[in-house]
């Protein structure tokens, strides 16, 4: 078999590749070993999902539902003490009490000392649940999960996902995921489909449990494919054949604006009592699933 990036035998690798990173709450769409090899499997987790995961966008987002890390460990709220540089992290303690913590052990003098000076920090604490992540990095970061998802799909034929290696449509995409140096910049679009809170049916107990991630491919009427990702009704899209929304738009203004994750798949968003639900089912790789901690794993 040959990596799906790098296009190189991979009979010697030896990791399994998460479509979506285990610290979004991912255990079960992952592709065997050899589809990506060992060395852009790692790069992928050094240069690309370990900063945009550890952005305060997402780190915050996974702190606020609490969604551990592939080590177990959960992600504590990130923030600093307002009017000063003290970054803080905001983390449960062993009794289920809210800690605060320096975020560096060098703004531990900094810390104590605002704090009693103050006698207490409860009023100048500032924690972002902005959802802002770097462009470039998540414009790289969906570029990456969009091949994978295609190579999910094309892994049930291998002369398919021999397609997906040679065909020179997918060179652009691939490269910008990889190397990142063939675009200057390749536009995605990102929008608040749902309320982060809402809930959805568990596909097994049917259940009412939070909405995690979801992620599919879609295409529009010439053809051209998409890939729409969504993390707590944060929904972002690109465009797999080239760095323009053009396609995505014209989609958008001919669907009424729905959502490729929801409404698309025969799923709809309804609100009692201010609480919103997803209502519908879904299958396995299309719209959204469920959140892992509600399985009773996180
Ligand atoms: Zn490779």
């Amino acid at each position: 078999m040959r990596c799906l990036f790098c296009k190189h035998p991979t009979t010697t690798s030896k990791s399994v590749e998460h479509i979506v990173p285990e610290s979004f709450g991912n255990r079960r769409h992952i592709l065997a070993k050899g589809v990506v090899c060992d060395k852009c499997n790692n790069y992928f987790s050094r240069k690309i999902e370990g900063p945009l995961l550890s952005h305060t966008s997402f780190r915050n987002l996974r702190a606020w539902y609490q969604v551990p890390t592939k080590r177990g460990v959960m992600p504590h709220l990130y923030g600093f003490v307002a009017g000063t540089d003290i970054d803080i992290g905001l983390r449960l303690g062993p009794h289920g009490k809210p800690e605060i913590r320096p975020e560096r052990e060098s703004f531990r003098k900094q810390l104590e000392k605002h704090v009693s000076s103050r006698g207490g920090v409860s009023d100048a604490l500032v924690f972002s649940r902005e959802v802002t992540p770097p462009k470039r990095l998540m414009s790289r970061f969906l570029g990456k999960m969009a091949l994978e998802a295609l190579a999910q799909r094309f892994l049930i034929d291998l002369s398919l996902f021999d397609r997906l290696i040679d065909d020179p449509h997918y060179d652009r995409i691939r490269d910008w995921a990889r190397l990142g140096n063939n675009f200057k910049d390749w536009p995605i679009s990102q929008r608040q489909i749902y309320p982060e809170e809402t809930l959805m049916r568990h596909a097994q107990t049917g259940e009412w449990v939070q909405a995690g991630f979801g992620y599919d491919i879609f295409m529009n009427k010439r053809r051209e494919t998409f890939f729409a990702f969504c993390i707590y009704g944060h929904e972002f899209v690109i465009n797999v054949g080239g760095p323009s929304l053009k396609g995505f738009e014209e989609w958008l203004s001919e669907n009424n604006g729905i959502s490729p994750l929801v409404e698309r798949i025969g799923a709809s968003l309804s609100e009692r009592d201010g609480q919103y639900y997803l209502e519908g089912t879904y299958e396995v790789h299309s719209g959204v699933q469920f959140d892992r901690k509600l399985l009773g794993l996180g």
